[in-house]
């Protein structure tokens, strides 16, 4: 089977399919339009029907990986981000917060990432924490944003094309390099990974009532994962993280438990509307799968894997899918 080069692939002219319209696909398809590239998006589900759309979203390495190559993609993300949160039609707001934490030793690897983090006072912290570290980071309104980038993508004349696909084969003759940003059915199409697996996620949309500004995260709460990110008229207050589990209906136990936590953090939250419940399966892996993928009718490049920080990591990975193009 002619395998195509990715230097053939790399030429102005070359028609790139990315398959996916998540965070990761729309980021990319930018990037490669960007760079010059004909892009066309396949995809069955609509950007806001995708799992990015359920992301609360705040920029945090969260079940993320922790390398060096994750830290790139982290730094790029976030510069972009901060240039996008001058644009209010982005959805991008630059909010501040605290990161609390159950012990003395967890890594704060991250801290080193934002500009201006610093260890929250000791007379800051609820009793049931034991340190914690104030920062300035994005916090992204998904509907909003994927709306927004979506719109950006098409006038950049990416074709966008809603169909289940099958099979790489299916796009023989059609496309010059393949991008897979499938998220959780991460390489379906190639067969050759069967690592990619859910962490189920649940979280309420409350009404910003309060007029609540700051955000506060606290994975290692003894009772639960519980964050507290506010937007602009909602609040999103999670959460859960249970691996392997793909059950997508809303746990009303579970939501009772995640508010109650919450409010025992921020006491505002008593008495805010609930907007709405949602579930969404983070496509988990043990490392990002960012890399090329041979043996198919056309170069492929694996975009998948980002577990809890999709969003965080997404336009450091766009970026680097152009520069595998290049490479
Ligand atoms: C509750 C919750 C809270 C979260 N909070 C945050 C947060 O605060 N910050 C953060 O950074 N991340 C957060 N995340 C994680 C983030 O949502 C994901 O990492 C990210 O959305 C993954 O994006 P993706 O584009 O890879 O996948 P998806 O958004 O799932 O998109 C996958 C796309 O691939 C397409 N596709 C796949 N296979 C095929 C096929 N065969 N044919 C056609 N189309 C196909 C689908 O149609 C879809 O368009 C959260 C997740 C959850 C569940």
């Amino acid at each position: 089977m002619p395998t195509a080069s990715l230097s053939d692939a790399a030429q102005p002219s070359a028609r790139i399919t990315v398959i996916g319209a998540g965070v990761i696909g729309l980021s990319t398809a930018h990037e490669l339009a960007s760079a010059g590239h004909q892009v066309t998006v396949i995809h069955d589900q609509d950007p806001l029907e995708t799992v990015s759309a359920v992301a609360a979203a705040i920029w945090f390495p969260y079940h993320s990986e922790n390398s060096q190559a994750a830290d790139l993609l982290l730094r790029r993300s976030l510069a972009r981000f901060e240039q996008l949160a001058e644009n209010p039609e982005t959805g991008v707001d630059l909010r501040y917060g605290p990161n609390l934490e159950g012990s003395a030793d967890e890594d704060r690897s991250w801290a080193q990432i934002v500009t201006n983090a610093t260890e929250a006072p000791s007379a800051d912290l609820p009793q049931i924490a034991a340190a914690g570290m104030y920062a300035t980071v994005p916090v992204i309104t998904m509907s909003t944003y994927l709306s927004w980038l979506h719109a950006q993508v098409q006038a950049q004349g990416v074709q966008f094309i809603k169909r289940n696909l099958q099979s790489l084969n299916d796009l023989e003759g059609e496309a010059d390099l393949v991008v897979l940003a499938t998220g959780l059915r991460g390489a379906e199409l190639t067969g050759d990974d069967q690592s990619v697996y859910p962490i189920r996620g649940q979280v309420i949309r409350l009404a910003n009532s309060p007029g609540l500004a700051n955000w506060l995260c606290y994975d290692e709460h003894p009772h639960g994962v519980s964050y507290i990110i506010p937007r602009r008229t909602d609040i999103i207050v999670g959460g859960t993280d249970v691996a392997n589990d793909y059950n997508l209906e809303v746990d009303a136990q579970t939501a009772e438990d995640m508010l109650s936590r919450a409010t025992g953090l921020v006491p505002q939250l008593a008495g805010c509307e609930v907007l709405e419940h949602k579930v969404g399966l983070r496509p988990a892996r043990e490392t990002i799968r960012l890399e090329r993928i041979d043996g198919h009718a056309m170069p492929v490049i694996a975009a998948y894997g980002h577990g809890g920080a999709g969003v965080t990591l997404s336009w450091g990975t766009a970026q680097h899918v152009v520069e595998l193009l290049q490479s």
